[in-house]
């Protein structure tokens, strides 16, 4: 029996527990998706400007994935990881040679991005001898108990009713506009030392001895695609190279493709020590995720036990469409056809800097991009405050989704993260309904 749109959401809204939402708010019930749209019940169509949580990179139901995870399904869904099997290794194999085989040698695979990180992190301690992992506020790193504790941004505070777990240490990053600087290379550069400076000190203060790794989303995504200031992410890895601690770099939302390279730190002058991945490797067709672990870390294991073990590691349904997807990626210049998209996204976002009063700053590399909505150009004074709910954001969100435009950001930033094959006509279109309902909010809620 099929249900009815009210049905599905009716069910959604008795007996699921919603993540990070209070219970029992209506649910819009979705239909069905491709490309890069997706369908409610009564037949409305929302352009997918955030790829979902920034994960269905390849759109929706990309008939080479699909058909990957059908000819697995039929001839083997799963066989534990101890077993050898194709996608598994195959996989395994492409993602080394992507990350860069002369330098990265093994993976683990997990489920998803939180569990990623919290691999990374028992295999950094393990490895190092050392307890501590630095993380910055400005982040997101998963909701699993390890993960959430090294994440920033408040929803940590959940896990920390018991009191926040030893070991986890934080530092601020950088955010250049919020933080009152400019794009110039004069501020760029004053940033950057300020804040490589305070984390030398606070090296320095929690002894480099005690320290595992320090854990960072190459650009930071879900906090509002927070492009670092040049020579930050180096300056980084240079303070981990030379004080033995480990870079570990979390690719679960930057990565494949995302910003127009198949790892978003290969933006930067540095190699990470280990890479954490999930969301785009497959497309988010079906839950995968994983550490790519450097040659040095993996021959350690060569001799020691590792101490993670899943389940469902590499389960080869989702390694057969990991394979599917990240080939496809390849195959299809997923990587060129983003850089070549940036080039419409980036100069249309910065002239709505220009145009509208409630656009502060944009921000662009690849398909990866935020706009921080302000009330005051001024004195950028934020459409919502610092961890204040002041209902202006989600109005901007609602009226979006009523012309068609889905998307989602944290505190004042409005993600536009398309999946990576849109086109430049999709692209446009979706770009003009924005600028209408910037300007909508130009009128409702700015100063000016
Ligand atoms: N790391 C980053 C950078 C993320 O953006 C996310 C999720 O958005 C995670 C980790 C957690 O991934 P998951 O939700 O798949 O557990």
């Amino acid at each position: 029996m099929t249900l009815t749109g009210e049905e599905v959401a009716h069910l959604h809204e008795q007996y699921v527990l919603q993540p990070w939402a209070k219970q029992g708010a209506p649910a819009t019930p979705i239909k069905r998706a491709e490309g890069i749209y997706f369908w409610d019940y009564d037949g409305n169509r929302y352009a997918d400007m955030s790829s979902q949580m920034v994960c269905s990179n390849l759109g929706h139901q990309n008939k080479v994935v699909v058909e990957a995870i059908k000819r697995q399904a039929d001839e083997l869904c799963y066989i534990a990881p101890s077993f050898a099997v194709e996608p598994r290794g195959k996989l395994a194999k492409l993602l080394v040679d992507i990350a860069g085989a002369d330098h990265f040698q093994r993976v683990f695979f997990t489920l998803g991005g939180s569990d990623s990180n919290e691999n990374a992190i028992e295999i950094a301690r393990f490895y190092t001898g050392r307890p501590k992992i630095l993380s910055c506020y400005r982040s997101y790193h998963g909701s699993t108990l390890g993960s959430a504790f090294a994440s920033g941004d408040w929803r940590r505070f959940a896990y920390e009713v018991g009191g926040a777990a030893p070991s986890f240490i934080h530092f601020l990053n950088p955010s250049v506009y919020e933080d009152g600087f400019d794009r110039t290379e004069e501020d760029e550069a004053r940033c950057t030392r300020q804040y490589l400076r305070q984390l030398e000190e606070q090296i320095r203060y929690e002894g480099p001895e005690t320290i595992a790794a320090v854990l960072m989303e190459s650009i930071v995504g879900a906090n509002g695609v927070l492009i670092p200031p040049k020579g930050y992410m180096e300056g980084v890895a240079k303070l981990c190279r030379d004080n033995g601690i480990l870079l570990i770099c979390d690719e679960v939302m930057a990565g494949f493709a995302r910003s127009g390279k198949m790892f978003t730190w290969q933006n930067f002058d540095l190699v990470p020590d280990l890479i954490t991945f999930a969301k785009g490797v497959t497309g988010a067709t079906v839950p995968l995720g994983g550490v790519i672990a450097s040659k040095e870390i993996s021959a350690f294991f060569e001799n020691h036990p590792l101490p993670c073990g899943l389940t469902y590691s590499g389960h080869p349904l989702a390694c057969a469409a990991g394979v599917a997807a990240t080939q496809y990626y390849l195959d299809n210049d997923i990587c060129g056809h983003v850089k070549q998209l940036e080039g419409v996204l980036k100069p249309a976002l910065e002239e709505f800097v220009q145009r509208h009063a409630c656009v502060g700053e944009a921000r662009c590399i690849g398909l990866f991009a935020a706009l921080t909505l302000v009330t005051d150009k001024s004195t950028r004074e934020l459409m919502a405050p610092y961890h204040t709910s002041n209902g202006r954001m989600p109005a901007i969100f609602a009226e979006l989704k009523r012309r068609g435009f889905y998307t989602f950001g944290r505190e004042s930033n409005l993600n536009v993260c398309p999946p990576l094959i849109i086109t430049e006509d999709e692209l446009r279109e979706q770009l003009a309904t924005l600028d209408d309902v910037l300007a909508w909010a130009d009128r409702k809620f700015c100063n000016a």
